[in-house]
């Protein structure tokens, strides 16, 4: 049976909660999402049908400031998920330092089988629904797997016309015309990228083989950044399975075949040198870097043992379980987690909500430039408890975080 991500989330926090020795009443409040919110979207189909979606939105806390977290259309999005992702959300910008606590919203869906116009219905229906508990200064989403520029403009504009009043600062991940910020596209991917380079100068590999799993917003960015700066990507995957070349992949006619397939798939793909394999045997390529960038759970107990790389850095959230943790970690596998490997997309969207609220715009460059000095001192950070605590780097960046969640907790005090 499938392990509930919430009680993946739970073993991570009692395990750093240990170590840093923290306060059972801190504890006992991170424990516990702050709001949940369940709610049902009913939209009329393109046939003239109703269809009832369940969707959700889940604040985990707002003791570092606003919520904030993606919003995700999928055919498995659940509660227990939404309150995994919302609470790694909080520890994620409690590790890069970012004013903001954790939220997560969804809807199960199945988008790749929705028409434009029943996607915009939902997304309205939905805003419409959870309108009451986010806000600019409340909770403020953004995309995430199955959603995008245009989904974060249809709640802008929804917003917008239900207050009568520009609220372009509700979400992030908006289309440039519209609010958006250079570089938020393609800032997980950027981050994904500026870490793995942090790590490898720590671990001294050098001209390493990578294999990315997922070649979707954060996997294709990734894949092409590190393409561009000359690292020999070797693999890559999506749905409809996984592409391999050991003397690296060419990603200009990739890009090209996506555009013009049909599902925008890697499916069909063809080249010299080129071998179609599976995502499983992806995941176990003889490869120095294996980047899981698609879903969580991907990395488990049944295959574990089989994973060849050197270095995991974890670009999706929650991609390897706490079992199979423990086994890459006996084998001394270095493990990036997720909450600094990935923490590139909330960096540049908390420079979009300021740019959205000040309705004034930065350059390209300020933002990379910004977005790599917030990385790179997180990083440091987090490498600091290693060699101090002599800890592995997810219990690091969970010791960091915590620090500075009961730091804020304790300042502020409890309500009432
Ligand atoms: P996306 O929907 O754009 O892409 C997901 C990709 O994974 C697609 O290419 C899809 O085909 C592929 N995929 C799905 N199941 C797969 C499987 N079993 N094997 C191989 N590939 C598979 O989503 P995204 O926004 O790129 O998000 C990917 C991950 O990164 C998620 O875990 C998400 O929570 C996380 N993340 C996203 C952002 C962001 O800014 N979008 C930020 C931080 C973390």
């Amino acid at each position: 049976m499938k392990k509930s991500l919430y009680s993946m989330f739970l073993e991570q926090l009692d395990s750093a909660a240990k170590k840093v020795n923290l306060d059972p009443d801190i504890h006992a409040i991170l424990k516990c999402p702050k709001r949940e919110l369940k709610v049902s979207v009913p939209v009329k189909m393109d046939s003239g049908r109703i269809e009832v979606f369940e969707g959700f939105r889940v604040q985990h806390s707002s003791a570092r400031g606003p919520c904030k977290g993606g919003i995700r259309y999928h055919p498995e999005v659940s509660l227990d998920e939404m309150k995994a992702l919302a609470a790694l959300m909080t520890f994620k910008c409690a590790v890069v330092n970012v004013p903001y606590g954790g939220a997560k919203g969804g809807i199960r869906c199945d988008p790749t089988k929705m028409s434009r116009a029943e996607l915009e219905r939902l997304t309205r229906r939905y805003t419409a629904t959870i309108m009451p508990i986010i806000g600019d200064h409340r909770d403020i989403p953004a995309p995430d797997v199955g959603t995008n520029s245009e989904t974060m403009c249809w709640i802008m504009d929804t917003v917008s016309m239900l207050g009568d009043k520009a609220s372009f600062e509700i979400v992030t991940g908006k289309p440039v015309d519209l609010g958006g910020s250079l570089g938020r596209r393609e800032a997980t991917g950027r981050g994904v990228t500026i870490i793995t380079k942090k790590i490898l100068e720590k671990s001294k590999i050098s001209t390493p083989t990578i294999a990315v799993q997922g070649y979707g917003n954060v996997g294709s960015a990734t894949a092409n950044l590190l393409n561009q700066e000359n690292f020999k990507v070797v693999a890559i995957s999506d749905v409809s399975g996984a592409l391999f070349n050991s003397k690296g992949l060419d990603f200009p006619s990739i890009n090209k075949h996506i555009a013009h397939s049909k599902n925008h798939l890697l499916e069909g793909y063809k080249k010299k040198g080129v071998t179609s394999i599976t995502n499983e045997e992806l995941l176990r390529l003889p490869v120095d870097i294996l980047i899981p960038a698609a879903l969580e759970n991907q990395i488990t107990m049944d295959n574990a043992s089989e994973i060849k790389a050197k270095i995991i850095v974890e670009a999706a959230n929650s991609p390897t379980t706490p079992e199979a943790e423990r086994i890459l970690l006996n084998r001394d596998v270095i493990l990036v987690p997720d909450i600094l490997a990935n923490a590139g997309g909330v960096i540049v969207s908390y420079f979009e909500w300021v740019q959205s609220i000040y309705v004034f715009f930065w350059k390209l460059d300020e933002i990379n430039k910004n977005l790599e000095r917030i990385l790179d001192s997180a990083f440091e950070e987090v490498w600091e408890f290693v060699q101090k605590k002599r800890v592995d780097l997810r219990s690091a960046a969970f010791m960091l975080a915590l620090t500075r969640l009961d730091n804020a907790i304790r300042q502020r005090g409890i309500f009432p």
